[in-house]
């Protein structure tokens, strides 16, 4: 009944248009929106790192990536529960936790001179609530970290309106030495007219482009399109999901950067930190 009436409060629509899966579904929704909303305030949201390698292979930094442990389902997948926290302003108290984790992270490998970068994914909804730039520059000096190993990673979602304060809050968030990363490109909303016009330093291609490498003809053409744009632009290319060694090959030869399962499966930071920082 509890899901019904929050049904009715969210979607508006009419109770009597749910069938019965919709129902079992909302009902697992608003119960996953409420185990999550405790799991954030909880510290129950983990920093899970990926390694991201140069064409030479060696390391050069990392992505965060959100896992929740939940008590009893176990862990659920990002793919699951960042749709449910961008429903409402839980997605800001998320990434936020997860940005509290880069900072330290970073601070620690900081205090060892290791100039490896840490890309962090902001939701468009944290980025356009305005309290980032304030919050990026508390956290940092909090946690004694330099905002220059940071990137923030950002989709095509973001620049859909209001580009012209998306893109000025951007520079201004340039300055402090953070850098932008373009997640998931090509999968979106993909114009190349305002991508000559985004203060970005790095494009990432997504997986769906990569996994048909080096074989898929069309997949070649995508990538090799992709990186002529990110060259002629100077910006850094990431290739994300890179899964066997033919994959990364092709990476190495084209100088693209690496993110996969073939060089590194997210993991914990803690056993992330023991494998990588001899
Ligand atoms: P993303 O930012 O595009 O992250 C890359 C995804 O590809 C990750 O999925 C990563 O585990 C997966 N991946 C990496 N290498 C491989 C590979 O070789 N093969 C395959 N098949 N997959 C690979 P993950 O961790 O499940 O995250 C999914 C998405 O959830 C992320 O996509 C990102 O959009 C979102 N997300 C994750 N953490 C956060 C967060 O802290 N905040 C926000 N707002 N979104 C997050
Ligand atoms: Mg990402
Ligand atoms: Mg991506
Ligand atoms: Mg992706």
């Amino acid at each position: 009944e509890m899901a019904l009436h929050k049904a009715k409060e969210n979607g508006g629509g009419s109770v009597s248009l749910y069938s019965d899966g919709d129902i079992e579904h909302a009902e697992e929704l608003f119960g996953l929106e409420r185990d999550l909303t405790a799991a954030v305030k909880n510290d129950e949201i983990e920093m899970y790192l990926q390694g991201q390698f140069n064409g030479r292979g060696d390391l050069i930094g990392a992505e965060a990536l959100a896992r929740w442990l939940h008590p009893s389902d176990g862990m659920i997948p990002p793919d699951k529960f960042v749709s449910i926290a961008e429903r409402s302003d839980l997605i800001i108290q998320l990434d936020r936790k997860m940005l509290q984790h880069a900072a330290s992270c970073l601070a620690n490998w900081q205090a060892k001179d290791l100039n490896y970068t840490l890309s962090v994914n902001i939701s468009p909804r944290y980025f356009r609530s305005k309290q980032l730039k304030a919050e990026l520059e508390a956290m940092f000096a909090a946690a004694n970290a330099n905002l220059r190993g940071l990137v923030l990673e950002v989709t095509e979602r973001l620049f859909i309106d209001d580009m012209h304060d998306v893109i000025k809050q951007m520079s201004t968030i340039s300055k402090l030495g953070v850098q932008f990363a373009l997640d998931d490109f090509g999968t979106g909303y993909s114009s190349l007219a305002y991508l000559q016009r985004l203060p970005i330093h790095e494009l990432k291609i997504d997986k769906s482009f990569t996994q048909g490498l080096p074989k898929n003809q069309r997949a070649v053409s995508m990538v090799n399109m992709i990186t002529a744009i990110a060259r002629n632009l100077e910006l850094r290319i990431v290739a994300e999901g890179i899964e066997t060694s033919a994959q990364a090959e092709y990476c190495e030869d084209q100088h693209i950067i690496i993110q996969g399962y073939y060089f590194d499966r997210p993991q914990p930071q803690d056993k992330w930190n023991r494998k990588w920082l001899k």
